[in-house]
């Protein structure tokens, strides 16, 4: 096969996936709701597969989603975007990442991504062309290198990823560090890919700042979300791509030759999501929040060193403080003998070996009963 994607095997999701069926753990690894995402959303969806046309919609999406992306950005961060234009629909933000990436990084462009980073981010790159040049964020404080970063930067450069709220550290980029970004990428000509998937999921009265909202950023950033996310979702896989038509163009000619367009009910069921009201939303966030403290309490109690969890759906935890020098992937290997109880070693999220091996990363994304199981079991073994 291609040898760019040789070495992979299967992702650490479903490594994990696997070992917790076949140890009957508690799975607080992939980061996937254990419950479904709202009924009425649902409900529209199976309404529009039943009443609705099932044949190929547009390549952009089907227009009452493209509209309900435009309005999504309007109404939580006054973005005016023209649904006909600068809007894509996508299956799923990692196929939306694969498009904007493979639309417009060329053979021999130069990437910039920060580590850690989500697992389909470096493939696609290389399969473009593109150089990688990496940028290291490291716990505790995850804070972004400023000088490395502007040091990353060359007349080369065409892109640079920014995944905010941030896979696996749970770190949201800072006014300050989203502000010198968008200075390096005004001063380079450097287009930003930001992957929001978890913009409705920033905690303590944090709130999501697009990098696409910063002075001179509007027309050289491409902002993606997910239905995945946003609706409790993951399996259905629809993500969108909001850009101005500029960068549109290139992006679209790569979704057209990719998948060309989306599953139609599963978009209209997305568009009444987005157009949900804000106590949506907010209970979203304030339910996702009440999860985050929950699982970190639990966490704290069993004795982990416990990092902050500004956003996404997961807490990263040293386990050093329970007496274990082993690396990542071994304590999460003894983790699941012993007390049964699945986590991602969050070294996979780097490419530089032994950068992290002391963390792992757990979902928050269930339900109580589960993460007060996993808590128990896990103040046995430990
Ligand atoms: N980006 C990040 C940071 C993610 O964590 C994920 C997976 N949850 C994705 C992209 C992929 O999202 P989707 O399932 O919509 O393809
Ligand atoms: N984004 C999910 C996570 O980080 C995993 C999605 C996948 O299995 N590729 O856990």
């Amino acid at each position: 096969g291609n040898p760019l994607f040789a070495s992979g095997g299967i992702t650490i999701f479903e490594v994990m996936n696997e070992l917790a069926q076949k140890h009957k753990a508690i799975n607080l690894g992939q980061g996937a709701p254990d419950t479904d995402g709202p009924a009425d959303i649902r409900e529209a969806a199976a309404r529009a597969l039943m009443e609705r046309s099932n044949q190929y919609p547009p390549l952009a999406g089907v227009p009452e989603l493209l509209q309900a992306v435009a309005d999504h950005n309007k109404r939580f961060y006054d973005i005016d975007v023209d649904p006909k234009k600068e809007v894509l629909v996508a299956v799923g933000a990692t196929e939306a990442l694969a498009d904007v990436i493979l639309g417009l990084v060329a053979p021999g462009d130069e990437v910039i991504l920060i580590e850690p980073l989500y697992d389909s981010y470096l493939p696609i790159v290389k399969l473009a062309g593109g150089i990688p040049k990496l940028v290291r964020v490291t716990p505790p404080h995850w804070d972004l290198p400023k000088d490395e970063l502007a040091a990353a930067f060359s007349d080369k450069t065409k892109l640079i990823l920014i995944n905010s709220p941030m896979n696996p550290c749970s770190k949201v980029f800072s006014d300050d560090e989203l502000g010198f970004i968008a200075e390096q990428c005004i001063k380079h000509d450097v287009v930003a890919l930001c992957d929001e998937v978890y913009e409705h999921l920033v905690f303590d009265g944090r709130t999501h700042h697009p990098l696409m909202t910063f002075p001179g950023m509007r027309d050289r950033t491409v902002r993606i979300g997910s239905a995945g996310k946003t609706f409790s979702l993951t399996g259905w896989k629809i993500g969108y791509i909001t850009a101005c038509e500029r960068l549109m163009e290139p992006i679209k000619k790569a979704h057209q030759f990719l998948i060309f367009t989306v599953p139609p009910a599963l978009q209209h069921g997305v568009a009444y999501g987005l157009n949900k009201g804000d106590d949506y939303f907010e209970g979203f966030t304030a339910d996702m929040q009440a999860k985050r403290d929950f699982l970190m309490k639990g966490l704290k109690d069993v004795g982990f060193g416990v990092l902050d969890s500004q956003g996404t759906y997961f807490i990263t935890c040293d386990f050093r403080p329970l007496g274990y020098d082993c690396d990542d992937v071994e304590f999460c290997q003894i983790m699941i003998k012993e007390a049964g109880v699945v986590a991602i070693p969050v070294s996979a999220f780097y490419q530089t070996e032994g950068a992290v091996n002391h963390f792992v990363r757990f979902c928050f994304c269930k339900r109580e009963e589960m993460m007060t199981e996993a808590i128990e079991r896990m103040k046995k073994a430990f």
